[in-house]
C-alpha cells in the first residue's frame, strides 16, 4: 500500500457537499496534500443503494494511488456475463464477462461499497456532518461564510458541491447557468430478496412500450434490480417515495416475466434512486471561491459507463490542482483546462442511445434480440452501454493523471 506523506502544511478549510463517490474521493486526496476537509451530506448516513459500477481507466489507477484497489477486488460483485431473456426465461443472447467490450467488466464493484470504502479511508481525517445541508453561501474577501440547515455558521476558505446531479448546493451558486439535459429515459435502481433462480448471471428482459427490467447478483446475498422507461419529461423524480413506486406498479405491473416479483419486493424496499436520466452540462465549473465535480459538475449518465470513474478523476485533479496552486483562481482554471475534453468525449452518446435498448413493440424486441446477436457490432455495443455501465468511447485511459503528490506545493 502507498502511503503519502502530507506535503503542505496549508491548512485551508475546505467544505464539500456529498459524500457519496466524489466527495469523499476529493476529500480523501486534500488531506494528502494538508488541507483540511469537511464534509456536509444531506441523509443522515451514507447512501448504499445502486447497482454494479465500473471502475476503470484513470479510477483504476487513483484507486490504486489511495491504497484501495485490492478492497474493491475483493468486494467484486461476481456477475458471470448477461444474459437477454424473453418472458418465458429463454436466452436469446449472451454476454459472458470480458468476453466482448460490454457487459460486465473486468472490475465491477457494488456502488454503494465503493461509496463504503471511500468513508472508511477518509473518517479519520476528515470531518463528516451527515444529516445536514447548506442553506445560504456568503463570500467575503477572505473565505466563505457557509449558513447550515442545523448547527452554527462557519467560515471556510472555499467550497466544492459534490452532490450530485440534483444538486441544490450547485443552484445556490450557479442559479440556473447549468443544464440538466433530460435523455428521455427514467431508470430506478434498488435491491431485493434473492430467490434461488437468481444466479450469477445478470438478466436483461425487454417489456413492449419501451420497458426494460435488469436483475443483477451482488456479492452480500440480495438482488440487484432496475426499472427502466422511455418518456417524456414528467417529473417523477421531485415526487415522493411512494409516489415513484406507484408510477412504477402502473408503468410495470403488466409487463411480464419477473415484473410482479419484483414490484412486490419494492413494496418493503426502504431506498429506491429513482431518476430522470439526465447529463449535467455546465458552461463554468466554479464562480469565486466555490466550484463543483462529480455529477453536480459533468454527469454524463450511466448510460455513459462512466459517472463513478469520472467523478474520482474530477475530485483528483481538483484536489491536486488545489495543491499546485497558491491562488485558488488558478487551481480551479487548471482543473477545468485539464478534465474538460476528457468530460466533453465521455458525455458524447452514441446515435440513438437509449431508443434503441428500448424498442416499443414486439417485432421491435425480437429485432433488438436478433441485432443482440451480433455482440461485434457497433450497434450491439451502443446498445450494451444501457446495461453494461460500460463506456462505449473507451475513453478511460486518454488522461494523463498528473503526479500532484511529487508537486511542490505553494503556500
Ligand atoms: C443512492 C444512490 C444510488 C445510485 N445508484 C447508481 C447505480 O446503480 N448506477 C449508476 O450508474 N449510478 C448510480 N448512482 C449515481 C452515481 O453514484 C454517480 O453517477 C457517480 O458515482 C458520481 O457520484 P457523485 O458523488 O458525483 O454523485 P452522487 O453519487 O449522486 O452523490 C451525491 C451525494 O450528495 C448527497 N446530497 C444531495 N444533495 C445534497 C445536499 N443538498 N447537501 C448535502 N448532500 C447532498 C446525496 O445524498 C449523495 O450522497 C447512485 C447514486 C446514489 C446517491
Amino acid at each position: 500500500m502507498l502511503i503519502y506523506s502530507k506535503i503542505s502544511m496549508n491548512q485551508k478549510k475546505i467544505l464539500i457537499s456529498g459524500a457519496s463517490i466524489a466527495g469523499p474521493t476529493l476529500a480523501f486526496w486534500l488531506n494528502r496534500f494538508g488541507f483540511s476537509a469537511t464534509i456536509v451530506e444531506r441523509a443522515d448516513s451514507l447512501r448504499l443503494g445502486g447497482q454494479n459500477i465500473d471502475i476503470r481507466g484513470a479510477a483504476q489507477k487513483i484507486a490504486q494511488l489511495m491504497g484501495m484497489e485490492d478492497e474493491i477486488r475483493a468486494a467484486d460483485t461476481g456477475e458471470l456475463g448477461v444474459r437477454f431473456v424473453d418472458e418465458n426465461e429463454n436466452t436469446k443472447a449472451e454476454l459472458p464477462k470480458g468476453g466482448s467490450n460490454i457487459g460486465t467488466s473486468e472490475l465491477e464493484i457494488l456502488r454503494g461499497d465503493l461509496a463504503q470504502i471511500l468513508y472508511n479511508h477518509t473518517v479519520n481525517d476528515v470531518e463528516y456532518l451527515f444529516d445536514n445541508q447548506i442553506v445560504s453561501l456568503n463570500e467575503f474577501e477572505e473565505g466563505v461564510k457557509v449558513t447550515f440547515q442545523k448547527g452554527e455558521d462557519r467560515d471556510f476558505d472555499l467550497v466544492i458541491c459534490a452532490d450530485g446531479i440534483r444538486s441544490r448546493t450547485r443552484s445556490l451558486i450557479f442559479g440556473d447557468e447549468p443544464v440538466v439535459r433530460f435523455l428521455n429515459l427514467y431508470m430506478c435502481y434498488f435491491t431485493i430478496p434473492k430467490i434461488p433462480s437468481d444466479s450469477r448471471w445478470a438478466r436483461w428482459y425487454n417489456a413492449t412500450d419501451s420497458r426494460v427490467i435488469f436483475i443483477r447478483p451482488d456479492n452480500v446475498g440480495t438482488t440487484r434490480a432496475s426499472f427502466s422507461f422511455l418518456s417524456e419529461p414528467k417529473g417523477y423524480e421531485k415526487l415522493t417515495l411512494a409516489e415513484q413506486k406507484a408510477i412504477l406498479k402502473q408503468k410495470f405491473g403488466d409487463a411480464g416475466w419477473e415484473a410482479t416479483r419484483i414490484l412486490t419486493a419494492l413494496d418493503k424496499d426502504t431506498e429506491i434512486y429513482f431518476d430522470g436520466i439526465s447529463q449535467v452540462i455546465a458552461p463554468n465549473w466554479s464562480k469565486g471561491r466555490c466550484a463543483m465535480t462529480g455529477d453536480a459538475a459533468f454527469c454524463p449518465s450511466p448510460l455513459s459507463g462512466m459517472g463513478a470513474s469520472l467523478s474520482m478523476v474530477g475530485a483528483y485533479i481538483l484536489a491536486g490542482e488545489l495543491s499546485k496552486h497558491s491562488d485558488y483562481k488558478d487551481a480551479f482554471a487548471a482543473y477545468e483546462k485539464l478534465l474538460r475534453p476528457y468530460v466533453n468525449q465521455i458525455q458524447k452518446l452514441p446515435p440513438g442511445v437509449p431508443h434503441l435498448a428500448h424498442p416499443k413493440s414486439k417485432i421491435g424486441i425480437s429485432i433488438l434480440n436478433t441485432i443482440i446477436n451480433f455482440i461485434s457490432s457497433k450497434i450491439v455495443k451502443s446498445i450494451g452501454n444501457l446495461f453494461s455501465n460500460k463506456n462505449k468511447l473507451s475513453t478511460d485511459d486518454t488522461i494523463e493523471l498528473p503526479d500532484y503528490w511529487k508537486s511542490e506545493v505553494m503556500v
